[in-house]
């Protein structure tokens, strides 16, 4: 075993932490308030900021939409340029910390900023972050990692970078009170693949990320069980599981699968897919294609997670159970809600694929796009 880990985000954590930032935030910092379509307007959260920058110079950018696109958050960079904004300030959920990652990184990098999606250019500098999360589910409050859409091309793409951990995450369970059913569902969701990612590839002896692993799955399947957003402890327990499940702690030093997501990024960029309902479509139909492969690792995730008896099918069955845990939730494990023709919408999934040169995903690189076809098949069936 072989990694580097290091996680620079500082956690303010609990119940009014979000009046801390003045203690992490310099002074003398011009801050831009990053946000989303005004659901920090409604919730008090915006009321909460204002509140805690008494003092500061700070400029406001609402409207980052969900899974933020280059052509809107290029606007926020326009404003950083034109005011000298030098600290950027995300509150929201991934989409807006991930659109503060990108505005953070392009707003101090002369040539087009979609180069950062394409590789062309690798992030070697970006303006500091804070980040407020409204929304337990990506992870993205600590971690390196961002995922723009652009409009004109119906492309997502993603970027990794040190330089883009904020700085700091504020987690205060209370401002998800407000959160709709269905974005709760949403962030379980899409905690739960996160782990699965890191966690359901082969073994490779790693008994501390693996009991982590599983600790955050059975977390999150009891959470799903019992939701109850209104107890101070489940919505605490929620945002700190979805938090760890990203956060670059059980993915160090083991294999690392996310052919869910890129196959998922491109239902959600050609579709509008929920980023989290286009998981829960793409990763059963993998998991059985890549059944081979993945067998040891279900069977393990099957006993100590789901509680399943060894069997000689226990790796399906236990694809069976996480299929199971969505459907619970009433998330769909099969692409049912598109209305167009299935069959053209998984070539059209493939071709983009293709185009994005994902050719060869998951943790041994087997899944070509005849392999993403393969699945897709399987997801519309
Ligand atoms: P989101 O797109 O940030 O937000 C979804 C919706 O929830 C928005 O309409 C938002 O409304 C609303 N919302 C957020 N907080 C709320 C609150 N406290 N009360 C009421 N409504 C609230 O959702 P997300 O699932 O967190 O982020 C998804 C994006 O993250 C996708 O683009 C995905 O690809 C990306 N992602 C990133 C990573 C990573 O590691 N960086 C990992 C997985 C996924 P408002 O806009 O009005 O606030
Ligand atoms: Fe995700």
């Amino acid at each position: 075993m072989k990694f580097s880990f290091s996680n620079p985000t500082r956690i303010q954590f609990g119940q009014g932490q979000i009046g801390s930032i003045n203690t992490l935030i310099p002074k003398d910092s011009h801050v831009l308030v990053l946000f989303g379509g005004g659901s920090i307007k409604k919730n008090g959260v915006y009321e909460q900021v204002e509140n805690a920058l008494d003092g500061y110079n700070w400029e406001s950018f609402g409207g980052v939409e969900p899974n933020p696109t280059i052509e809107t958050l290029d606007k926020a960079v326009a404003l950083i340029k034109e005011t000298g904004v030098d600290y950027i300030l995300a509150v929201g959920g991934g989409s807006v910390i991930d659109g503060a990652k990108y505005v953070a990184a392009s707003a101090v990098y002369e040539g087009e900023g979609w180069d950062i999606l394409t590789g062309k250019h690798t992030v070697d500098n970006a303006l500091p972050i804070g980040a407020i999360l409204t929304l337990p589910a990506t992870g993205s409050e600590s971690n390196g990692g961002s995922v723009i859409s652009k409009k004109a091309t119906k492309q997502k793409l993603a970027f990794m970078s040190p330089l883009v951990y904020p700085q700091f995450a504020v987690l205060d369970p209370d401002v998800i009170k407000s959160l709709p059913h269905r974005q709760v569902v949403n962030g379980l969701v899409d905690a739960f693949v996160h782990v699965c990612e890191q966690y359901l590839t082969f073994p490779q002896n790693a008994p501390v990320q693996d009991g982590y692993a599983e600790t955050l799955l059975k977390t999150l399947i009891q959470l799903g069980g019992k939701i109850d957003n209104k107890d101070d402890a489940w919505r605490a327990n929620l945002m700190w599981s979805a938090n760890q499940a990203l956060n670059g702690l059980i993915g160090s030093g083991v294999a690392q699968d996310w052919a869910t997501h890129m196959i998922g990024h491109e239902l959600t960029a050609l579709y509008g897919v929920d980023h989290a309902r286009s998981l829960a479509i793409v990763q059963p139909s993998l998991l059985r294609v890549q059944l081979d492969t993945k067998s040891a690792k279900l069977s393990q995730m099957g006993q100590n997670v789901f509680g399943l008896e060894e069997s000689d099918d226990i790796a399906l069955r236990t694809i069976d159970a996480i299929e199971a845990f969505y459907q619970s939730l009433e998330v769909a494990t099969q692409l049912t809600e598109h209305e167009g023709d299935k069959q053209s919408a998984v070539n059209a999934v493939v071709e983009k694929l293709k185009g994005n040169k994902m050719l060869s995903l998951g943790e041994t690189g087997a899944i070509t796009p005849e392999v993403s076809e393969q699945i897709l098949n399987l997801a519309v069936a």
